[in-house]
């Protein structure tokens, strides 16, 4: 007798099973209709599906599954996947009905290490068998937890990480990536950690001392940008064609980036001029505002008196005034006079207090032993899997 097989809740063996993925111009009715589902039992299914959340559209390229009686050869369920987290079931038997149901997910805990050779993206891809899928998801959490330490714009070669995160698993395949639970990064010589704490009072990514790792300011206003151009205060201009202080720091990145307000602040000014084209200009304090020029548009919503959290998307990057190409110029105002952001001494946030630091110490020593205990994959192993598919290459050049 042939293994059983379960499947939504139902042994497959059971049935006669047709297994498909949705094409372009598939609907309900199309599928059903071929496998000789009367209209009026669609109308009936396609009503029971509005007491869902969500309509449960058919999506090209989604997996489906008809199941039918063996005698009859009637449809007795139809199961849609839209994503690897849930089905929904179609029962077209008697009362009909129709149910979605969430998978269970088994969350393993993993750990990964990678040493820059050209890229933080590749360093993520070579460091384990992760799904490249994975690695912009993976790429984000670390952002996420030390965009505020670590410059990501200027990771180098020879810099280095270790992480430990969250998958998600479901039936014994690897569907996506989960939080991310502690991350090292070593750059310039400086060592950086950071620690997810989560209880009733916080939730976030705290460094070895308890202090959150979210600074007042954020250290670039896109991400996965490059900066194009330093606060300098005798640049040659590339439009003017003169030289002129650059007060700003540019990032270079695709028009439409989203354009974040570095810290939590007041709306103060969103207009357009020649120089500066479309900008938005943000009041912290009584001591810092910021600016942001260039922009293709502005985000609806954010005028001026608008209250902006850190993170919040204000506008999107464009070449609006004078710009050579699609940037955001960063400005950073400090008691009236722009400021190199870079040198300011601005001070760390509030730690966790008393109270609440030996719930945080025990969650962190646990983390950082675990951290301290992941191998590096070193330059050199790095290196030497590169020099063996080099001459792999040569080999077949040898002996085509
Ligand atoms: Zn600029």
């Amino acid at each position: 007798m042939p293994p059983l097989k379960e499947k939504y809740g139902l042994i497959l063996n059971q049935y006669e099973t047709v297994e498909s993925k949705v094409k372009k111009n598939d609907f309900l009715s199309v599928i059903l209709d071929n496998h000789h589902v009367s209209a009026s039992d669609v109308d009936i299914l396609a009503k029971k599906e509005k007491h869902l959340e969500q309509t449960p559209y058919l999506r090209p390229g989604k997996k489906y599954t008809i199941l039918k009686n063996r005698e009859t050869q009637k449809v007795e369920y139809f199961a849609y996947e839209p994503n690897p987290y849930k089905y929904i079931l179609y029962d077209l038997r008697d009362t009909m009905s129709v149910t979605e149901v969430r998978k269970k997910v088994t969350k393993k805990v993993v750990n990964s290490s990678g040493v820059i050779e050209s890229s933080l993206w590749n360093a993520i891809v070579g460091s384990d068998d992760i799904a490249p899928s994975m690695v912009q998801s993976i790429a984000a959490n670390m952002e996420d937890a030390l965009q505020w330490s670590v410059d990501f714009h200027h990771v180098q070669k020879g810099d280095k990480f270790r992480m430990i995160f969250e998958e998600d698993w479901i039936e014994g395949e690897r569907v996506g990536v989960g939080k991310l639970i502690a991350a090292h990064f070593f750059q310039d010589g400086n060592d950086y950690y950071a620690i997810r704490f989560k209880n009733e009072k916080y939730d976030g990514f705290f460094d070895p001392e308890g202090r959150p790792m979210k600074k007042n300011f954020l250290k670039a206003p896109v991400k996965y940008a490059r900066i194009s151009s330093r606060f300098n205060r005798n640049r040659f201009h590339p439009v003017l064609k003169r030289r002129k202080a650059h007060l700003g720091t540019d990032f270079a990145a695709p028009t439409g980036t989203p354009i974040m307000a570095t810290a939590d602040g007041t709306v103060i000014k969103r207009s357009r001029t020649r120089g500066n084209g479309n900008f938005v200009k943000i009041k912290h304090d009584d001591t810092y505002s910021t600016q942001y020029l260039h922009m293709s548009k502005f985000q609806k919503g954010v005028n001026v008196g608008t209250r902006v959290k850190q993170g919040q998307t204000i506008g999107y990057v464009g070449s609006t005034g004078l710009a050579t190409g699609p940037h955001v110029c960063y400005r950073f105002w400090k008691n009236g006079k722009q400021v190199d952001p870079k040198r300011q001494n601005l001070p760390p946030p509030e730690p966790i207090p008393a109270s609440d630091k030996e719930e945080f110490f025990k969650e962190k020593d646990k983390w950082i032993d675990q951290l301290k205990g992941i191998q590096f994959k070193t330059l050199e192993d790095v290196v030497a899997v590169e020099t063996v598919k080099e001459e792999e290459k040569d080999s077949t050049k040898v002996n085509p």
